[in-house]
């Protein structure tokens, strides 16, 4: 028995629950517990998000939630869910529009927060969207959002409010034959979550996402977000966890990480390999040389992170958390030290060089090998961009169609101002 089989033996057995999937990770039904973060940049930054879901990835995250609270948020979704190398879940508060300009840009997941998008008929028209895309909803209810009409009837944010404030969500869900959901009833008071969490897994039989909201800035935040969202697991309780912190979100995801390490509830990771998804870009078959890389680089036990890419285009952005990468473009390889290209290789030699320079970087360190880089390297790769963008055009992931599509269904479902930008903003 392993030391992580061996550490999680001694926690009480998880409670089993559906299995639900976020794009392709497994929540809930006994799939390995998953980290979720959310990115704190515009949405409709879509370069400085994917670099943020970029780095959230590299730090442990699953799983990565974007507000969408605007039509341009919708936009930049359609924009950043071909490219992200993790599912991508829209985070949505009051506007049922914006859920389904959400469902246009082909997002992963929804999270709906019962406690500010209250009309049955919203409801329904949104879980039947969801549900004839086959996209699973969080029911996220929140102490500090609860509906006013569950306030008045238990006088405060109680467990069994917030679990009530779930069932009703549930109910309009189930009316349209939807059942494609994982819930949350988060608190900031870790003993309020707690007991809430407790009633939800013995009232549901739904993945559960933990957290403790508003937790604050590290080490109190950290420290509340371990004693609530630990507690839970170490009973059993949960599918997925989100640490709420008010820093970098890549401490959120590090944190989650961290704590499914150390109850032993995940693998310890030595070297970790990121690679994009592929999408319209891609200049390599990726899956392909992921896995060659995966297989020349495991054994030898580096620490660092090492990224694969399918193109010189947005890659080497992408993953400039990364330690090291290998970007492809114009039959080369495009090696990058966080995020700066240091050397261009023909195309077979991609993966050979790549292994080469991890080498190197672990015995020689970042600063050496960033200034052991060829002086012509980053005009070269500049001009492989150019040429590629020349060749497959501004679009080849077919966004703008999706984003036409979004521009009709804000404008048809919305007041026709298309202006549901208020109070949509990041979520715990
Ligand atoms: S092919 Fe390029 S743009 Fe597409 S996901 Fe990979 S790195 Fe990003």
């Amino acid at each position: 028995m392993g030391a992580m089989q061996l550490s999680s033996s001694l926690l009480t057995p998880r409670r089993s629950t559906r299995q639900i999937h976020v794009g392709g990770v497994a929540v809930g039904g006994g799939a390995p517990i998953s980290v979720q973060s959310m990115t704190t940049t515009k949405t409709a930054d879509v370069e400085g998000t994917l670099a943020q879901v970029y780095a959230l990835a590299a730090a442990g995250a699953d799983i990565v939630r974007c507000t969408c609270n605007e039509e341009a948020a919708a936009e930049g979704l359609a924009r950043i869910v071909p490219r992200s190398p993790v599912p991508i879940i829209a985070d949505i508060h009051f506007h049922h529009e914006m859920a389904l300009a959400a469902l246009e840009a082909g997002v992963h997941g929804l999270r709906l927060n019962p406690g500010n998008l209250r009309k049955e008929s919203e409801i329904k028209l949104v879980a039947s969207e969801a549900k004839d895309r086959g996209v699973p909803i969080r029911i996220g209810v929140n102490a500090g959002s609860l509906h006013p009409d569950l306030y008045k009837k238990y006088g405060a944010a109680t467990p069994e409010a917030l679990v009530e404030s779930a069932r009703m969500e549930l109910a309009y869900f189930e009316e349209v034959g939807f059942a494609d959901v994982k819930i949350s009833v988060k608190a900031s008071s870790v003993a309020l979550m707690i007991a809430a969490y407790r009633l939800a897994s013995e009232t549901f039989d739904h993945p559960l996402h933990l957290g403790v909201t508003e937790a604050g800035p590290p080490p109190a935040g950290l420290l509340k977000g371990t004693a609530g969202i630990g507690a839970l697991l170490a009973e059993g309780i949960g599918d997925t966890i989100r640490y709420s912190l008010t820093a970098d979100p890549v401490e959120e995801a590090r944190a989650g990480r961290q704590l499914l390490e150390s109850l032993g509830l995940r693998e310890r990771k030595g070297l970790d390999l990121i690679a994009c998804p592929s999408c319209g870009r891609a200049q390599v078959d990726v899956i392909a040389v992921a896995k060659e890389a995966q297989a020349a680089l495991e054994n030898l036990n580096l620490p660092i992170q090492v990224a694969v890419m399918g193109c010189v285009v947005n890659g080497p952005g992408e993953a400039r958390s990364a330690d090291l990468g290998i970007a492809a473009g114009k039959q080369k390889g495009h090696l990058f030290i966080k995020g700066k290209i240091v050397r261009v290789v023909p195309e077979s030699e991609m993966v050979g060089a790549l292994v080469a320079e991890a080498e190197r970087l672990v015995s020689e360190g970042v600063e050496a090998r960033l200034a052991a880089a060829d002086a012509d390297a980053e005009a070269e790769a500049e001009a492989d961009r150019r040429a590629m963008l020349d060749e497959r055009g501004p679009d080849p992931n077919a966004s703008e169609v999706r984003i036409d599509r979004i521009r009709k269904r804000v404008h048809e479902e919305g007041d026709g101002s298309g202006a549901a930008g208020q109070g949509g903003g990041a979520a715990p």
